[in-house]
């Protein structure tokens, strides 16, 4: 751990600048969820193990279990001991007030989403949450979302989620609400089904889609609903434009799987730190395992979506 002062430029990219750059090198930022410290720690000592930028999130109810300004003040703390670019956004914000609370508890970014309205309102709402956060902090960078892609990080019986962005509509709805950045369908989903949990089955992006919508939103493009998406399609999906890929049930399952195990060692464990720190490392490795393949490291494999 070092002081960030002693290394140059880390620390003051912004998040459209690291957006940029990774571009060029044509890899994507990770975004990783978190819920409490256990899986802040771990996201973090993947970054500083992997020497790579991560994007820490949390959605509205891993926001309210943690705490807004608390979940700021933690990552902002971070930043300034380790010598890797950490960014803090608001995933999946369903409303003004929300967006304007991580905006004023200083957020690199919101995503806001009104995904689920007709297209017309989603455009409006999107809009004047843009504008808003944009008052507070002109740095920040709004994401808006189109299209259908399921709800909840979890384990799923069946498929959810099912119509795609069209080129077209990615334009106009970036036109309309003036977002930095684009969340669209193309083949992804939140959560897990049970064989992919078991590595039996990965999620395929359309990535001639991808493609396409690059070309006519240009703007940032980012991935939600990653977990489980097969590794060359993840390698393509970036080639083909996104730069921002959202990772949370791996990291879910892994640190319900390793806490499971890691309270069975021993049953008259009562030490928290003794009983969490392998918890930390498990879910670290899948995010470590994340980075490197987003910035087109070889991954066997095995090493990561078959997590179970
Ligand atoms: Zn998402």
């Amino acid at each position: 751990m070092t002081a960030i002062g002693t290394l140059p430029n880390t620390g003051i990219e912004t998040l459209r600048d690291a957006l940029t750059r990774l571009e060029t090198e044509g890899a994507a930022l990770g975004h990783f969820n978190v819920a409490d410290e256990v899986l802040l720690k771990a996201v973090v000592a993947a970054a500083a193990e992997t020497k790579l930028p991560v994007f820490v999130g949390a959605s509205e109810g891993e926001r309210e279990f943690i705490g807004v300004r608390q979940l700021a003040a933690l990552v902002k703390s971070m930043r300034q001991e380790f010598d890797v670019p950490i960014f803090l956004n608001a995933d999946h914000t369903h409303s003004l007030a929300k967006a304007m609370e991580a905006a004023n508890a200083g957020f690199d970014a919101v995503g806001i989403d009104f995904s689920a309205l007709p297209f017309d309102q989603n455009v409006a709402r999107t809009k004047e949450a843009v504008q808003a956060i944009k008052a507070v902090n002109p740095a920040i960078l709004a994401e808006g979302e189109i299209g259908d892609i399921g709800t909840g990080s979890e384990i799923k019986e069946t498929a959810q989620g099912g119509k795609l962005t069209t080129p077209e509509e990615a334009r106009q709805f970036v036109e309309a609400t003036g977002i930095d950045i684009l969340a669209p369908a193309v083949g992804n989903m939140h959560g897990m089904l049970k064989s992919m949990v078991q590595g039996k089955a990965k999620k395929h992006l359309d990535v001639e889609r991808i493609a396409q919508i690059k070309q006519t939103a240009g703007v940032f493009l980012t991935l939600h609903g990653g977990s489980g998406t097969d590794n060359e399609h993840f390698r393509k999906a970036i080639a083909a434009g996104i730069n921002i890929i959202h990772i949370n049930t791996e990291l879910r399952v892994a640190w319900r799987q390793s806490l499971g195990e890691s309270l069975a060692r021993d049953p008259n464990e009562v030490v928290p730190y003794k009983i969490l720190r392998p918890v930390v490392d498990s879910v670290k490795q899948v995010v470590s395992s994340r980075l490197r393949l987003f910035h087109g490291e070889p991954v066997s494999a095995g090493a990561v979506g078959s997590v179970a």
